[in-house]
């Protein structure tokens, strides 16, 4: 599999489409999932090209993990959540779709199951408040 530079993440972080984004810095981003599986689920992404963990840089993997801790920590916080799922798929057998390395964070509720990996898509306003909520945590 080779990357394809007009993947739609790729066109999230080039800015040609647009995205609730929580979090930016120099090797990494975040944002909300428009199909979340959860209240407040998020993606986050390296900004160097890869299609996913297996291929990815080691260096930029050891940044963005920071920057998925920070996420999750928010999560739990803005959420007030019970835990949080961090998830990340690799190749088709394993359930990926979009072909840009991410890892999926989303804040887990007692009692409350997991929606289906890629249903329906969120309401824009309830998206643009729950990147709201991230911000506030993760803005210095
Ligand atoms: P994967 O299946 O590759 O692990 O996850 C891809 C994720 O990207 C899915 O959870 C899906 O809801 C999300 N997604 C797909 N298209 C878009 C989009 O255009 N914008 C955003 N923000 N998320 C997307």
């Amino acid at each position: 599999m080779s990357y394809d530079p007009d993947n739609i993440f790729a066109k999230i972080l080039k800015g040609e489409i647009p995205c609730h984004k929580i979090y930016e810095d120099e090797n990494s981003f975040a944002f909300m999932d428009v199909m979340p599986q959860g209240e407040g689920h998020a993606l986050v992404i390296p900004k160097l090209p890869s299609e996913n963990l297996l291929t990815a840089d080691a260096d930029s993997l050891s940044e963005l993990i920071k920057v998925v801790q920070k996420v999750a920590q928010a999560a739990l916080e803005a959420f007030q959540a019970d835990g949080v799922l961090v998830q990340q798929f690799n190749n088709p057998a394993a359930g990926q779709t979009v072909f840009h390395t991410h890892f999926h964070v989303v804040p887990r509720f007692e009692g409350v199951a997991l929606q289906p990996h890629n249903g329906d898509m969120a309401d824009g306003e309830l998206l643009a408040s729950n990147a709201a909520k991230y911000r506030a945590l993760l803005e210095t």
